[in-house]
């Protein structure tokens, strides 16, 4: 076996996730000294005996318990490829996940994680507004399972929370699902509270598991299973992949979860390619530096935006003064506000629509993460499958703005949104920004 944990150490010090990017779990030898790992393009894997053979799909089909430092032996590109493991190697790292898996998209990896935890009858809680698609897979797919989602709501308290919990009839709450920050109200919720009532109402036989969407600040901004969460799912189409050229998913968890996990994943076939894997590992070099320099620009949007005449209100992280329990959430679990901004333009859809049509640099479109800057309207866009009466009390906003800063210059970005705001009908001062 490759000694992937003598690679992280120097003298007994353990290096950071961003140094280990570009080599850990991966041995040049494996592939004529070449620096970095191929792609593995192969649907199958030749072994060197048919006991071989026996041996491996004992250990994938949980014949028999593996021996001290025996690993699952390749198969099948729909069971494991070595360009998904290494992958999932280095994503355990920012996480500090002993396990993790890789998926053909995010929703991949949230419908493959809830299926594959999940059984008739079972309850889950979950927070609101959660991504659209998550949204809708709770609500309208769980069900034809005999699964029930319930939502709580972004302000609920911990008592009203615990009272929700208290309500579900004894022994079927088996989930609690959360995004944090949520999409597109940057709504936090309290992940430590969630885990407490997870442990309290939970036991052996009936054990509720904290899940977490952590796809807005993740993996190097909010580190969930530190906080107690029993599973961390990405869509790593967004800050993971970040170039806006790739669809993937991961789930992170303890082994045995995950051990559940992979194998759902295996009969449902929801695996990442290894063309995907390779290039997320490309991402995952620059993952930091991407994300950190995203996250300064967004910090000067909002603040200017904040003081626009034509913004009502922003929704960003470090705006949080006049909010004691959201800043509180803030400083226990996030380094960092990110890059995500949602605001309030003064009047309404017609208002936010004039301001999204006259944008130059910032591109129209949905998703997020990536390196290039992107708006869009979630009422209409990324949310329109929730009611307006609903979007209202999760606090979407016909006149909200939801933008993922990428890593432009940030006062080009000023300069483009000024611009905009002008064709709405008030004129901006951009601030003369240093060059970065
Ligand atoms: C985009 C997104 C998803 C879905 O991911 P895909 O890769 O598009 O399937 C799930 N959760 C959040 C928070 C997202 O932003």
């Amino acid at each position: 076996m490759f000694p992937k944990e003598e690679q992280a150490c120097i003298g007994g010090q353990r290096l950071a996730p961003e140094s280990l990017m570009m080599s850990y779990g991966y041995n040049p030898a494996w592939s004529e000294g070449a620096i970095k790992p191929p792609i593995f393009q192969t649907s199958t894997f030749v072994f060197n005996s048919a006991e071989e053979g026996k041996a491996h799909f004992e250990l994938a089909y949980g014949l028999r318990q593996a021996n001290p430092d025996e690993e699952m032996g390749l198969i099948y590109s729909r069971l494991n490829n070595p360009s998904l493991e290494i992958l999932e190697h280095r994503l355990c790292l920012w996480d500090g996940a002993e396990d993790a898996a890789s998926f053909a998209s995010g929703m991949a990896a949230i419908s493959t994680t809830l299926l594959a935890l999940l059984k008739p009858g079972d309850v889950v809680l979950h927070s609101e507004p959660v991504y659209g698609g998550s949204d809708y897979f709770l609500k309208n797919v769980l069900p034809k399972f005999g699964i029930t989602a319930v939502g709580f709501r972004p302000h609920a308290t911990p008592a009203e929370l615990t009272a929700q919990v208290a309500g579900i009839e004894q022994g079927r709450l088996a989930m609690i699902f959360v995004e944090t920050p949520a999409n597109p109200t940057n709504h936090l919720v309290d992940l430590e509270a969630c885990a407490a009532l997870a442990r309290q109402h939970g036991s052996e036989e009936n054990p509720i598991r904290l899940v977490v969407d952590n796809t807005f600040l993740g993996p190097v901004f909010q580190h969930p299973l530190k906080h107690g969460a029993d599973v961390v799912l990405y869509s790593a189409t967004k800050f993971l992949g970040g170039h806006s050229d790739l669809i993937a998913g991961a789930a992170l968890a303890s082994r045995p979860l995950m051990k559940e996990i992979k194998a759902m994943r295996t009969f449902m076939g929801t695996m990442c390619d290894p063309n995907t894997g390779w290039m997320l590992m490309r991402s995952l070099e620059t993952l930091k530096l991407r994300m950190e320099r995203a996250a300064t620009s967004a910090q000067v949007v909002a603040d200017w935006l904040r003081r626009h005449p034509l913004v009502e209100r922003t929704y960003y992280l470090t705006h949080l003064e006049h909010n004691p329990v959201q800043q509180d959430i803030y400083r226990r679990h996030c380094l960092s506000p990110g890059s995500m901004i949602s605001f309030d333009i003064r009047g309404g859809e017609k208002e936010a629509f004039r301001f999204l049509n006259a944008l130059k640099l910032i591109k129209l479109a949905v998703s997020l993460g990536g390196t290039e800057s992107l708006a869009e309207h979630p009422a209409t866009m990324t949310h329109s499958d929730i009611s307006v009466p609903e979007q209202a009390e999760m606090g979407i906003t016909p006149q909200m703005i939801r933008l993922s800063i990428g890593v432009e210059d940030a006062r080009d970005l000023l300069l483009d949104l000024g611009q905009a705001f002008a064709a709405v009908g008030v004129p901006s001062e951009v601030p003369k920004l240093e060059l970065a």
